[in-house]
């Protein structure tokens, strides 16, 4: 219980990370470059700001400067009038005129411009030439003044027009949400521009100067840093969808794990309780019809009674190792199944599938001296198979391995021959004593000529280095015939006998040693009930409903191999 809410605990524990730490870490970059972004848009509407203020200041000087060269620094007609041509035909300064050194107008034009006639400050001592200064004629209404001195008691004046200022910078985002103010280096106003937003903390707002060079000028502007963040609204949005994606996916893959995982936990459960169980399959002399042994099966019987071939289970058994605890169980069993009959039994033969796994170290060689070292079946009974569908690691380690297997007084076959990686080169190397025939070799006598060809040479190969031979899946009489034909005297197949229970085999070797009729036959009726049912809850391709009407439909082979009484 505790272990499968851990579970659970570190699945969503998973999720939440897959999901938030994109989140997370995306919204920590985002808001960097969102911010970074608004710090430059801000420096960006103040720099513009500065420009056209900086234009305007130059244009008015450079008026002045013009007037006071032509000598126009006067209140003439001829002056005045030329002011007001100069204030008109510019683009940012709405009015020149003189003013004297209390500050009052002496004379501007364009006179409409003066509807509020504007006073400046008194001129005072060590004034520089070039004056700049704030009108404020009314609250909102701010206008910069240029002033050039032309003597010691007047000076000519520019008024900047209110559109001086007038322009739109900066990103949509920032229109409504951004104070741009331009200031005198004193400190006086110029223009100060705000939105609907008001700054109420520092870590709410973006502030960012710009100064004039040539002029006592400076722009701030102080921008909403939730506005800024907004730029990155959308691609917020798209994160969280994409992370939440994600989240679904590595839930689905945890889950799929976790559930692969207790499914990995239900197979080692099932080894723990021994659910894995052998069976037995009969090899029979062909010539004399005699029983000669057994090949020990593995199959999976669930609690719920469904059994599984080796087929389903044996790749994952292989590849987490658990087929040695599997291997050491059907062993173990072996003992107490069929002991009492290879006691009995002294020339019966058991052989028992290993796999690769078990040539790479010695341990296989502690589990048969442990398990059949004091048992009432003795090593030389027993035969060990090595298969050639898998590769084995290490030969010249394998060689030890069946080296001392033999040594034991045990032998040892090669099962699938001709089907898998080795060849003759395993042969050759190995030191076998047996050659399994693979079933898909016999399969094709009598059908195929390549194929009969193959197991000929097989066996005769096999006479030739002196090494015992078992056919196996043999389904047919004429199978039989043929293999007898060439001197093949031990075999295994659905046309004696599929793999059978343990309770199934000890009847049906008692019945064949009793009546020495090996083929199932009318009055093995009860066997082959056991037999039949075992096999019904295989799966069709080990009881292949042909092979077993082969098998059924060989009542002559049967009475072939009575001995002649
Ligand atoms: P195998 O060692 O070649 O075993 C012979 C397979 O052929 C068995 O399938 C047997 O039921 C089936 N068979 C025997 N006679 C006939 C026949 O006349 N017709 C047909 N169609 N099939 C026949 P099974 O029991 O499904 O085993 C499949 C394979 O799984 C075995 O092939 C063996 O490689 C492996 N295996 C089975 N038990 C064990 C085990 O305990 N340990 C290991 N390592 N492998 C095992
Ligand atoms: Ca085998
Ligand atoms: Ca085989």
């Amino acid at each position: 219980m505790g272990h499968r809410l851990v579970k659970w605990i570190r699945l969503i524990g998973v999720t939440v990370f897959v999901t938030g730490a994109p989140i997370a870490l995306s919204e920590y970059v985002l808001s960097h470059h969102a911010l970074s972004l608004g710090r430059q848009e801000a420096r960006y509407i103040a720099a513009q700001y500065l420009e056209r203020a900086e234009v305007a200041t130059g244009e008015a000087l450079s008026l002045l400067s013009e007037i006071r060269t032509s000598n126009h620094e006067d209140c003439s007609a001829e002056s005045r009038q030329f002011f007001g041509l100069k204030a008109f035909g510019s683009k940012y300064v709405s009015q020149i005129g003189i003013a004297d050194e209390t500050g009052a107008l002496m004379c501007s034009e364009p006179m409409g411009a003066l509807a509020q006639p504007a006073r400046l400050p008194a001129t005072e001592q060590g004034d520089p030439t070039v004056m700049l200064g704030i009108l404020s004629d009314r609250k909102t209404m701010r206008q910069a003044i240029v002033t050039l001195r032309i003597n010691d008691h007047n000076r000519l004046v520019a008024r900047l027009s209110m559109q001086a200022l007038d322009i739109e910078a900066g990103a949509s985002y920032f229109q409504d949400n951004a104070i741009v103010g331009v200031y005198l280096e004193d400190g006086a106003e110029w223009m100060k521009q705000v939105g609907n937003w008001q700054p109420t903390s520092e870590s709410d707002t973006i502030i960012e100067n710009a100064v004039s060079e040539r002029y006592p000028i400076k722009v701030m502007v102080t921008a909403s840093t939730a506005a800024a963040l907004s730029n990155i609204n959308s691609l917020r949005t798209m994160t969280i969808v994409m992370a939440t994606i994600g989240g679904v996916l590595a839930f689905g893959f945890a889950l799929w794990t976790t559930l692969r995982a207790s499914e990995g936990d239900a197979f080692s459960r099932a080894v723990r309780n021994r659910e894995f169980i052998p069976y037995y399959q009969p090899v029979f002399d062909l010539f004399t019809g005699e029983i000669r042994g057994c090949e020990v099966l593995v199959r999976w019987l669930r609690p719920d009674g469904t059994m599984v071939p080796p087929g389903q289970f044996l790749p994952y058994a292989e590849a987490t190792g658990l087929i040695r605890d599997i291997t050491r169980q059907l062993m173990t069993q072996t003992v107490s199944d069929v002991g009492e009959l290879y006691n009995r039994n002294p020339g019966f033969k058991l052989s028992i599938n290993l796999t690769a796994m078990h040539f790479n170290d010695l341990e296989i060689m502690e589990d048969i001296k442990q398990i059949y070292g004091d048992s009432l079946i003795r090593y030389e009974q027993l035969c060990f198979e090595v298969t050639e569908q898998h590769p084995l690691k290490d030969i010249a380690l394998s060689r030890a391995i069946i080296g001392r297997i033999q040594a034991l007084g045990s032998q040892v076959a090669i099962d699938d021959f001709g089907t898998g990686h080795g060849g003759l080169a395993y042969l050759q190397k190995l030191g076998v004593d047996i050659i399994k025939i693979d079933k898909m070799f016999i399969d094709h006598i009598g059908t195929d000529h390549s194929s009969q060809t193959i197991v000929d040479t097989l066996v005769d190969l096999g006479n030739q280095l002196g090494l015992g031979i078992i056919a196996e899946g043999v389904e047919r009489t004429d199978q039989v015939e043929h293999l007898k034909s060439i001197g093949v005297a031990t075999a295994q197949g659905y046309i004696y006998s599929p793999p059978l229970s343990a309770k199934a085999f000890l009847e049906f070797a008692r019945k064949a040693q009793g009546d020495v009729a090996p083929a199932r036959t009318a009055p093995d009726a009860e066997a082959e009930a056991e037999v039949g049912e075992s096999f019904a809850a295989l799966t069709v391709d080990e009881a292949d409903p042909a092979a077993a009407s082969d098998a059924d439909a060989s009542p002559d082979l049967a009475e072939e191999q009575r001995p002649a009484a």
